[in-house]
């Protein structure tokens, strides 16, 4: 199966009488070389579940078919139903299309017990509340390939002292192995955003941090107020912010930004230990 054979994606999109809408962060990709380069970096797909968010006019989902793999895609975008509907014969029936908003979805129930990857070239403007959602789901969730703007997949991927470490990174790299594949360059797509994007691969730890609330309450307070000393920033989590700190083994002096992955999950099981 090669999807070569296919119709082109923007004859597609013209003969439809789509466009894009800003609102709905979309921006198709529609260069089939580089949405194979991406269902490459997720690994051998063939007889794999997969959930794609956003297949739009289903470039990246024509890739993830041609890759042998079974996709349920989520699309809140009803336009794009009819333009997609054609792939379900083609694929024989490994696609399933599922109309509605991601964030809303019940991933577990949609699959119904199994397992699945999730590969997506994500709306823009809902891509980091998808991502958080998806660092909490349960056993359904595998490994994640995703495309974000270039400065979100910065911010994932970042380590402590630099400028893009924050919330995203400790809360990703709590539950994940986290590596930018590649950039993506804004010409790539239709219409062109302001700025470039980037794929990231998340991959799960073997030791993936339980409490990722916890992790949330702490981060927060933390970066809420970066520049400030922690036994600062922390007293918007609670009055005795040096106690706590004692207890993670962190200095009080310290600054959020300093902190490492092991530093925010002693902070976090030392605030549970007190909020119990
Ligand atoms: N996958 C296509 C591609 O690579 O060309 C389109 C990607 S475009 C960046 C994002 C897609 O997500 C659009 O099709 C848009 O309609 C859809 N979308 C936006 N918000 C959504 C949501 N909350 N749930 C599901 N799909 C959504």
């Amino acid at each position: 199966m090669n999807a070569d054979d296919l119709p082109k994606l923007r004859d597609e999109l013209e003969a439809h009488g789509l466009w894009a809408n800003k609102g709905l962060g979309q921006h198709f990709l529609l260069d089939l070389n580089i949405s194979r380069r991406i269902a490459r970096v997720a690994g051998d797909l063939a007889g794999r579940a997969v959930i794609e968010v956003g297949p739009g006019p289903g470039g990246l989902t024509r890739a993830l078919l041609e890759a042998g793999a079974v996709v349920t895609a989520i699309e809140k975008d009803a336009r794009f139903l009819p333009l997609l509907e054609p792939l379900i014969a083609w694929s024989e029936g490994r696609l399933r299309i599922v109309h509605g908003d991601a964030l809303q979805a019940d991933e577990a129930a949609l699959l119904n017990g199994s397992r699945a990857a999730i590969i997506s070239n994500l709306p823009y403007n809902v891509g980091t509340p998808l991502l958080v959602k998806w660092l909490k789901a349960d056993a359904w969730r595998g490994d994640m390939t995703l495309m974000f703007q270039k400065e979100v997949a910065e911010r994932i991927v970042a380590k402590p002292g630099s400028d893009a470490y924050g919330r995203l990174a400790v809360l990703a790299q709590a539950q994940c192995a986290c590596r930018l594949e590649f950039v993506v360059p804004s010409r790539a797509f239709t219409p062109p955003p302001k700025i470039a994007s980037a794929i990231v691969r998340l991959t799960d730890l073997a030791m993936p941090y339980a409490d990722l609330d916890a992790l949330e309450r702490v981060t927060a307070a933390a970066f809420g107020q970066r520049r400030k000393m922690l036994r600062s920033a922390l007293r918007a989590l609670t009055p005795n912010a040096e106690a706590l700190l004692l207890k993670a083994g962190l200095p009080p002096t310290a600054r959020a930004e300093e902190i490492d992955q092991t530093g925010f999950r002693a902070l976090a099981d030392a605030w549970r230990a007190n909020a119990a």
